[in-house]
C-alpha cells in the first residue's frame, strides 16, 4: 500500500488578471516588483524583460507620481506579462492609474485616506473591469483595528481585510485578491491561516521586507512553507533587497520544495560525510548541468554510500546508491543496473530518458513549465498542456 500525503487547497474563487486566472485550482503564480522609478521607462521595461526571462509571470510597478501613471500604457505595450500598478497613500494616483491599460491594481485601503476614497477607487475599478489586490500590511494597519487588539496582530489584520471585503462587496465588486503581509514570520502564518477560515478570495502570499538574501530566502521559506502546506496561497512574491530577478528562482524553489508547483526534476543528494566513497559533488554538479532546463517532474536521488543510499534511492523515481568507486541504479525500488563511478552521470541520464519514454507511453509523464506564459507558447517544448480558452485565459493544470 502506498502512503499518500493529505492536502487540501484553500478553496478560493477565480479572479482573472490579464490572461492569467488566479485562485481556484490554478497553479500558484510567481510575481515580482520592479525597482527603478516607474517613469524611467527604459530601465523599468528592461527590468521587466529580465524578470520575464527568469520565469516571472506577473509584474508590479509602483505609481507614486503622475509621471509614473503616464507611462503605464507604454510599459504595457512593450511587455508580455500582466501589469499591476501598486498604490500607496494617494487615492488620486489609484484613479489616475486606472485610466491606463493595467491588468490589476494593488492598494492598501488603510493608507489612502478613508473609506470614501476607497469606495471611489472600487467604483472605478469595477467600471473598468480591473481586479484589485487588497494589501493589508501589519506595518500600516488602520489605527481602529490596531487599537482594538492593542497592536497589529493577526486577528487585527484579518478583521481589517474582512471589513474591506465587506465594503467592496457592498459596491458589487468581487474581483479581489487579498494579502496579509508582515515582516514577522509568525504573524504571516497566523494571519493567512485565520483568513482562510473566513473568506474565499484568493491570496497573494509573502513575507514583506524579508531583507537580504540568503537569510531573506530562508525567512520567506519559513513563513510561506507552513501556509503553502496548508493549501493557502494563489500568487507568491519573495521580497529580496536589491535586484528582483533572484526572487523568481527563490519563489519557484519554495513552491517546488513544498510540492505546490513542480517545474523541474527534484535532485536529492546526501550532504556527504566521512563514509563517502565517490566524488559526489562532482557528480551532482555534472547532473545539475545536464538537467538544466529540463522540466520533467521526476525525483532523482544520488547518495554517497550504502547507509541511507538504497533506502532513499527506493523512495525516488530513479536513484543511485554508491559504494567504493561504483554504485547501483534503482528505479522505483528495483535495482536496474550496476555502474562504475566514471559512468554514473551518463548511465543516470540514459535511465532518465528511458523512464520518460515509459511514462509517456503510459500517458503519465508530467512536466512543469518554466512559466505559465512559456507553457502557452507553441514554439516552446513542454509536455504539460497549457490551454488558452476563447477569452484568451491561460490555464495550466497543477502537477501535484
Ligand atoms: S549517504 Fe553515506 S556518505 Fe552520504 S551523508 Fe549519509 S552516511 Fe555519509
Amino acid at each position: 500500500m502506498t502512503y499518500k500525503h493529505t492536502f487540501h487547497r484553500h478553496k478560493t474563487r477565480e479572479v482573472q488578471v490579464g490572461n492569467l486566472v488566479i485562485g481556484g485550482d490554478n497553479p500558484i503564480i510567481v510575481q515580482s516588483m520592479t525597482t527603478p522609478d516607474t517613469h524611467n521607462l527604459e530601465a523599468t521595461v528592461a527590468e521587466i524583460h529580465r524578470l520575464e526571462e527568469a520565469g516571472c509571470e506577473l509584474v508590479r510597478v509602483t505609481v507614486p507620481k503622475p509621471q509614473d501613471a503616464a507611462v503605464l500604457g507604454e510599459i504595457k505595450r512593450r511587455i508580455k506579462l500582466p501589469l499591476i500598478c501598486d498604490i500607496h497613500f494617494d487615492y488620486k494616483m489609484a484613479l489616475a492609474a486606472l485610466d491606463h491599460p493595467v491588468d490589476k491594481i494593488r492598494i492598501n485601503p488603510g493608507n489612502i485616506g478613508g473609506m470614501d476614497r476607497f469606495r471611489q477607487v472600487l467604483k472605478k475599478a469595477k467600471d473598468k473591469g480591473i481586479p484589485m489586490r487588497i494589501g493589508v500590511n501589519a506595518g500600516s494597519l488602520e489605527r481602529e483595528f490596531a487599537m482594538k487588539y492593542g497592536f497589529p496582530c493577526p486577528p487585527a489584520m484579518v478583521d481589517s481585510a474582512l471589513r474591506y471585503i465587506e465594503i467592496a462587496e457592498s459596491e458589487g465588486y468581487h474581483d479581489m485578491i487579498v494579502s496579509l503581509k508582515s515582516s514577522d514570520v509568525l504573524t504571516v502564518v497566523e494571519a493567512y491561516r485565520l483568513y482562510a477560515k473566513q473568506a474565499d478570495y484568493p491570496t497573494h502570499i509573502g513575507v514583506t521586507e524579508a531583507g537580504k538574501a540568503p537569510y531573506a530566502v530562508t525567512k520567506s521559506a519559513c513563513g510561506l512553507a507552513p501556509i503553502l502546506l496548508d493549501g493557502i496561497g494563489d500568487t507568491i512574491r519573495i521580497s529580496l533587497l536589491g535586484d528582483p530577478v533572484p526572487e523568481i528562482a527563490a519563489a519557484f524553489d519554495i513552491l517546488q520544495a513544498t510540492q505546490r508547483r513542480v517545474r523541474k526534476p527534484e535532485l536529492i543528494a546526501c550532504p556527504t560525510c566521512g563514509r563517502l566513497e565517490i566524488d559526489l559533488e562532482d557528480i551532482i554538479a555534472k547532473l545539475e548541468h545536464r538537467l538544466a532546463g529540463k522540466t520533467t517532474a521526476i525525483k532523482i536521488s544520488v547518495l554517497g554510500c550504502v547507509v541511507n543510499g538504497p533506502g532513499e534511492a527506493r523512495e525516488a523515481d530513479l536513484g543511485i546508491a554508491a559504494g567504493k568507486g561504483k554504485g547501483v541504479i534503482f528505479k522505483r525500488g528495483e535495482i536496474v543496473r550496476n555502474v562504475l563511478e566514471k559512468d554514473m552521470v551518463e548511465a543516470l541520464m540514459e535511465e532518465i530518458a528511458k523512464w520518460e519514454r515509459e511514462e509517456a507511453e503510459k500517458g503519465t509523464l508530467k512536466h512543469g513549465a518554466p512559466s505559465i506564459q512559456a507553457a502557452a507558447r507553441e514554439d516552446e517544448p513542454h509536455g504539460n498542456s497549457a490551454e488558452q480558452d476563447d477569452a484568451g485565459r491561460i490555464r495550466l493544470p497543477m502537477l501535484n
